[in-house]
C-alpha cells in the first residue's frame, strides 16, 4: 500500500494538472454518486491535498472530494480524452481542456460538504500529519507522552493513522532503524531523549521519502551505493527490505520478522530489545 509520501506526491501531481483550471467534466463511476458530476462542471479545482492515505479534491464552490486508495486504487493522469489502457473499473474523472486525472479501481470515494469534511471518518481519526509543514517534532513527542499512545508498543503505534498521520510500513522500519529502536519498545518505557529522537527521525526519514520519491537511506550512503552501481531497490533503504544483507552501522545480518501482520527489517545489535 503506498504511504503518506506517495499519496502526497500523487496529489500534488493532480493539483499541478488540473487546478485552477475550468473543467470541461467530472464523472463518478458509482451510481450514488453521478449527480455531483454534472454538479461540479465547469468549477475549478482549487487545491488537491493529502491527508494521511486519503486524497482530497477540492472544487471552487465548496465540496470536497474524499477518496482513499486502499490497497488497489489508482491515479493516472493523462493528457486530456486520453484514456489509459486498462482494465480497471473507472471510478471518478477530473477533465480539464489540457489533462485529465482519472482514478481507477477505488471504492472508498464520497463528496463532502465543508461542514461535512472534519466529520468524515477516517479524516476524523487521523492524528498530525507528518507531511504537514505545521507539525513540529515537538507534536509527535506529545502524541509518544499521550496517554492514549504511550503504552503500546512502537511496532504497532507506527502502523496506525491515529497516532502520526502518512507513516506506513516501510517507514516504520526505517525510523525505528535510525532511532535504535526495537518494536516491541513502549514509549513509557524510553527515556525523554530517546522519545525526541525517535519524534525527530518520524518527521526527518517521512520528508526525506517525500522529497526523493520514496529513497529513506542516508544521501551519502546512496551516493555511494549509486557510485557502485546498484539499483534503486538495492541503495532505497538503510534496514527495509534487506533481509540476510549486513547492517550498514555494524554489520549484523538484517533480520525480517513479522510485527502486526507486516513485515519489519530490523538489525539485533543496533536495535536491542529493553528489558524493562
Ligand atoms: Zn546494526
Amino acid at each position: 500500500m503506498p504511504e503518506g509520501p506517495e499519496i502526497r506526491r500523487v496529489a500534488n501531481r493532480i493539483h499541478k494538472a488540473v487546478a485552477a483550471q475550468e473543467t470541461t467534466s467530472v464523472i463518478f463511476g458509482q451510481p450514488h454518486l453521478r449527480p455531483f458530476g454534472p454538479r461540479l462542471q465547469g468549477q475549478q479545482v482549487i487545491w488537491v491535498k493529502s491527508r494521511g492515505k486519503a486524497l482530497l479534491t477540492h472544487f471552487e464552490e465548496g465540496l470536497t472530494v474524499y477518496s482513499h486508495n486502499q490497497l488497489y486504487g489508482r491515479w493516472y493522469i493523462q493528457r486530456a480524452g486520453k484514456l489509459p489502457r486498462t482494465s480497471r473499473t473507472l471510478r471518478f474523472a477530473i477533465h480539464t481542456e489540457r489533462y485529465s486525472a482519472l482514478l481507477y479501481s477505488a471504492s472508498d470515494i464520497q463528496v463532502l460538504t465543508e461542514a461535512e469534511l472534519p466529520l468524515q471518518k477516517y479524516l476524523a481519526r487521523l492524528g498530525p500529519d507528518a507531511l504537514d509543514d505545521v507539525v513540529h517534532w515537538r507534536d509527535v513527542l506529545a502524541q509518544l507522552q499521550s496517554p492514549v499512545w504511550r503504552g503500546r508498543s512502537l511496532g504497532a503505534l507506527y502502523l496506525d493513522q491515529g497516532f502520526v498521520a502518512g507513516i506506513g510500513n516501510y517507514l516504520r522500519s526505517e525510523i525505528l532503524h535510525f532511532s535504535g529502536l526495537h518494536p516491541a519498545d513502549r514509549p513509557v518505557d524510553l527515556s525523554l531523549g530517546k522519545l525526541g529522537e525517535l519524534s525527530r527521525y518520524t518527521l526527518l526519514l517521512t520528508r526525506r521519502a517525500l522529497a526523493t520519491a520514496g529513497v529513506t537511506n542516508v544521501p551519502q550512503r546512496v551516493k555511494r551505493l549509486q557510485r557502485e552501481g546498484l539499483r534503486r531497490s538495492r541503495f532505497r533503504f538503510a534496514i527495509f527490505d534487506r533481509q540476510g544483507e549486513p547492517c550498514y552501522t555494524c554489520g549484523t545480518e538484517v533480520q525480517r520478522i513479522e510485527v502486526n501482520s507486516r513485515r519489519l527489517y530490523l538489525c539485533s545489535r543496533c536495535q536491542p530489545r529493553r528489558r524493562v
